[in-house]
């Protein structure tokens, strides 16, 4: 079986416990203002610009992003750091995009790693419609789940459709008893309002499972890919938030109960 993906990162440690490999696969069916990979949002291949630099010399040319990969390419190169993953209490990241925009192949890559005795880790946005959601839970040591927002009109606006999706596949995943690490993207004129931490705190406290949450800063890392790619960056010239910002959102989430990570 094969899937299309855009990007392969080893020695990641941000995507999930220890030291991993994180497979990013293409597609995503939202389109967040603020989206640090935004050519992963189309699925299968597309070109961008890519400027190369010697010296004063610039040359302009076009880049490939996306290409076809089997379950069994994965699995070989998930293979690779079998040490890494071992001293660190790592393994397999499948990531996006959105990797539940390919729900037949990302359950093929987790059933094979997990063949293969690997902590596997799905980070999600939740926007899809996975039928076989019970079945990538079956393979899935643990979810990181991006929760952006629970005003239906914001979501709509910043991020695009999908909305009830993400709470529904949310629900079945806690149901399911998954372990789980909520994150919640920081984003100024989006969701930094006191009111936006306690509607996602009403929300996940109906839930079994989740308690741990991860808050991630907006930051400007990828601003340069939408010039690349002859796209307008909807954020214009918006900071990234102070660390006070972050504190007081962080207290927020511990006050009610949560593990912030
Ligand atoms: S869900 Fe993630 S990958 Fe998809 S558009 Fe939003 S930030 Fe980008």
């Amino acid at each position: 079986m094969q899937g299309i993906i855009f990007d392969i990162k080893r020695y990641a440690i941000h995507d999930g416990p220890g030291i991993r490999t994180t497979f990013f696969f293409k597609g995503c069916g939202l389109h967040c203002h603020w989206c640090h990979n935004p050519e992963s949002q189309l699925p299968g291949k597309i070109l961008a610009r890519k400027i190369l630099r010697v010296g004063q010399l610039e040359h302009a040319e076009e880049q490939e992003i996306g290409r076809a990969v089997t379950v069994g390419e994965i699995v070989a190169a998930a293979e690779r750091d079998l040490l890494c993953y071992e001293e660190s209490g790592g393994g397999v990241t499948f990531s996006g995009g959105e990797p539940l925009l390919q729900p037949a192949f990302l359950a093929s890559c987790l059933e094979a790693c997990k063949g293969r005795h690997l902590h596997t880790c799905v980070d999600t946005a939740g926007a899809a419609r996975a039928g076989n959601l019970d079945e990538i839970c079956r393979w899935t040591d643990l979810f990181l789940y991006d929760v952006k927002t629970m005003n239906p009109r914001k979501f709509k606006h910043f991020a695009g459709d999908g909305f009830h999706l993400v709470r529904e596949n949310l629900e079945r995943v806690a149901r399911a008893g998954k372990e789980m690490i909520i994150r919640v993207p920081v984003i100024p004129g989006f969701n930094m309002e006191r009111e936006d931490a306690r509607e996602i705190i009403a929300f996940l406290d109906g839930l079994p499972a989740p308690r741990r949450v991860q808050l991630l800063p907006y930051h400007r890392h990828g601003v340069d890919k939408y010039a690349r790619l002859g796209r307008e960056y909807k954020m214009g010239d918006a900071a990234a938030p102070g660390a006070g910002e972050i504190m007081a959102i962080t207290r927020q989430f511990q006050e009610a109960g949560y593990e912030t990570l």
